[in-house]
């Protein structure tokens, strides 16, 4: 699970850290914008929330997750980016892996100032045109990340499951501080 503020970077990290780790890459919010793109009813629905900068609700997320997670591609693992966002998610993520036999290797805080965030996510609406990187709309969704996933993040501190990563470098120092971190099971399995 990479975890971490909008704009911290998860999205292009797993990108990388898919083919080190040759599995997919499941983003929740890139799942959610296909639906608003294909129009699907929970296209339809996402769109608004998404574009408040508010989070859809744990219901609507949890299928969504359920679905992609059980598909043939994850058999071998995932890397999972915007999920879990509030305690209920990360609880149900538990026993859905539960079920589906394939504990968490590792949860990855990637750590950026909010600083940064402005102007990553600035530079991004330029380059993309996301609604939701309007800066009136990223200090919104910076208000949710403190109030509703900041308390994940202590969950999984508290556990024991958290790795913290400086976030703040170029694209491949902050990719080689993720590698470092990373349980090498997968090595040593292969070895
Ligand atoms: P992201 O690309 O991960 O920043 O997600 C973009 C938007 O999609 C978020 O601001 C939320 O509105 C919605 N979203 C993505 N993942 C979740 C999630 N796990 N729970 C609730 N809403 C989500």
């Amino acid at each position: 699970v990479l975890i971490g503020s909008p704009g911290s970077g998860k999205g292009t990290q797993a990108e990388r850290l898919k083919t080190e780790l040759q599995v997919p890459h499941i983003s929740t919010g890139d799942l959610l914008r296909s639906a608003v793109r294909a129009g699907t009813p929970l296209g339809q629905k996402a769109r608004a929330v998404m574009e408040s900068g508010n989070l859809v609700s744990d219901e609507i997320m949890l299928g969504i997750l359920e679905e992609r997670l059980t598909a043939n591609d994850v058999a071998d693992g995932f890397i999972l980016d915007g999920y879990p966002r509030t305690l209920p998610q990360a609880d149900a993520l538990e026993q859905l892996l539960g079920r589906l036999g394939q504990p968490l290797d590792a949860v990855v805080e990637l750590q950026v100032p909010p600083e940064n965030i402005i102007e990553r996510t600035r530079k991004r609406f330029q380059a993309e045109g996301r609604a939701d990187d309007e800066p009136e709309t990223v200090r919104k969704r910076l208000e949710v990340f403190a109030r509703q996933t900041a308390p994940v993040v202590d969950f999984y501190r508290r556990n024991g499951q958290l790795k913290e990563v400086d976030g703040v470098g170029t694209i491949g120092e902050v990719y080689d501080r993720i590698l470092a971190v990373l349980p090498r099971s997968r090595d040593a399995a292969t070895a």
